[in-house]
């Protein structure tokens, strides 16, 4: 029920019109005449009240008040006036007044979590201060400085060994490069960046000693190199060797292995090859390739020559050793350049 609600209920009790009303007042006033009661609102409302007699409590209330007293004391109609005139809105305004008690109690119990945390936070500065103040603890300025002094010092022996550590870092790599460069040295042939004689012998026995059985061996030699040479200088001539070297290198099989065996001649050993006609066949394609190659001037696309390579080749058998392959495979290579080169023989 709204506030105006309640006012209409409590106006509701006087329902009378003016006649009625001016009625009620003129045994009202007598009464309160007769009592020596001062004529104000709130006496009217009670006597004009009594008058009606719609409330006998009340006139019990105020009869026993005139008797009692021989007059009517003021307290007694305040009083009076609250509980039987104005209640429903003292309803109001103790509803009123408990919504803000229950404001206030939430308020009072937000504030004191807040003072308590902050209570806490004194507490634990106390406690610092107290340390601080604690003649045990009258280093600790000293100390904290102390302190600060060594992680600086850490800091700084941190960055110097980070440096260190950095240089030496480098200093390995470059020295991985050169030991990498070395072995490439020791194992490659610089021009043509194919296996070098050595490394090719040392891993020919090695694959013979393991199982003479599965190895063939490819040698070829290329033809009227000399006249070549002659013809267009030896610059020309070693490039013409490094595309060689670049073919093999781009057309080996698993497990093969090509080497510059000499001048221009070089080498193939196959692994895991047992017949002869595939040794034959993977020789009958670098022939191919070889003599497709278009030897240029440097930097143009002028086509000075070609060139053709013979082939010999030879597969290993039970009890061959290195110098057993390679004479039957030179032999074969020798055929076929006797049989006018740019050929595969074996
Ligand atoms: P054949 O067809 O009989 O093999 O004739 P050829 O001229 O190729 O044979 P020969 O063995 O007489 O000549 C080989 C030539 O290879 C001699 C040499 O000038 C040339 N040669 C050897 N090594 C190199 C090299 O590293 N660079 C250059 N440019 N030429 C080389
Ligand atoms: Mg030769
Ligand atoms: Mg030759």
């Amino acid at each position: 029920m709204s506030q105006s609600e309640k006012r209409a209920t409590a106006l509701a009790q006087y329902p009378e019109d003016t006649r009625e009303a001016a009625a009620l007042l003129k045994q009202a006033v007598p009464l309160m005449v007769r009592h020596n009661i001062p004529p104000n609102p709130v006496h009217y409302a009670l006597w004009y009240t009594y008058s009606k007699g719609q409330e006998p409590e009340l006139n019990r209330r105020l009869d026993k008040a005139v008797k009692d007293f021989g007059s009517f004391p003021p307290e007694s109609a305040a009083q009076l006036f609250r509980d039987y005139i104005i209640r429903d809105e003292l309803e109001d305004a103790r509803a009123g007044q408990q919504q803000a008690i229950n404001l206030v109690d939430d308020m009072e119990r937000d504030v004191s979590r807040s003072v308590k945390g902050s209570q806490n936070f004194q507490t634990s500065l106390g406690h610092c201060l107290e340390m601080l103040e604690d003649p045990i603890n009258e280093r600790l300025p000293e100390i904290l400085s102390e302190l600060q002094q060594s992680t600086q010092l850490m800091q700084d022996q941190q960055a110097l060994f980070l440096f260190q550590l950095r240089t030496a870092q480098n200093e390995i790599k470059s020295l991985r490069e050169k030991l990498e460069r070395a072995q490439q040295a020791a194992t490659l042939d610089s021009l043509t960046q194919v296996l070098n004689r050595n490394t090719f012998t040392r891993l020919l026995e090695q694959a013979l000693n393991n199982s003479p059985r599965g190895v063939a061996l490819v040698i070829l030699d290329i033809d009227h190199f000399k006249q070549f040479n002659d013809q267009y200088g030896h610059p020309l001539g070693d490039r013409v060797l490094q595309h060689v070297g670049q073919v093999l290198r781009n057309s080996l099989p698993p497990h093969a292995l090509a080497a510059r065996y000499g001048g221009e001649e070089f080498c193939v050993i196959l692994q895991e090859c047992t017949d002869i006609t595939s040794a034959h066949a993977f020789a009958e394609q670098l022939r191919l390739k070889i003599q497709k190659l278009r030897i240029t001037a440097r930097n143009t696309d002028k086509v000075l020559d070609t060139i053709t390579a013979s082939f010999g080749v030879a597969l290993a058998e039970t009890g061959d050793n290195l110098e057993t392959l390679l004479t039957r495979a030179d032999d074969a290579l020798y055929q076929a350049k006797r049989n006018g080169r740019n050929q595969v023989q074996g």
